[in-house]
């Protein structure tokens, strides 16, 4: 038996999955149903949603911000996260750039897009 914590909602439900990925999971402890489908995918195929920051293209004047900082809008496969994160950070961006503005869009071809959280320039 696995445990885990569904972090799909503040609530956090305990989770118990019995069984192996290749075959059919129970899973108990879930108030809702995102909870379970939380849990298959997580023990199946892990994802996270990855946060980092990118560079700034445009002159910094003294005293700036030097990165953008940025968030995947889908979940990366776990497998993938180091990748993307060397891509994220060897990213330059233009200022102005809005909280929201897409960075990286596509990210090869996953349909993983990349958007600065914050405000800048
Ligand atoms: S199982 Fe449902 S209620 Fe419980 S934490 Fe997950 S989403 Fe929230």
């Amino acid at each position: 038996m696995r445990s885990l914590t569904c972090i799909v909602c503040p609530i956090g439900c305990a989770l118990s999955v019995e069984g192996e990925a290749e075959v059919a999971l129970s899973i108990s402890g879930n108030r809702c149903p995102r909870g379970a489908v939380y849990a298959q995918e997580e023990v199946r195929a892990p994802k996270r949603v990855v946060t980092g920051t990118c560079g700034i293209a445009s002159p910094v004047l003294d005293g700036g911000p030097r990165r953008v900082p940025v968030k995947t809008l889908q979940a990366c496969p776990r497998e993938q996260i180091n990748e993307l994160l060397a891509d994220i950070y060897k990213t330059r961006v233009l200022l102005p750039v809005k909280a929201g503005d897409a960075v990286i869009t596509d990210w090869k071809g996953s349909g993983i897009n990349v958007v600065a959280v914050r405000s800048l320039g």
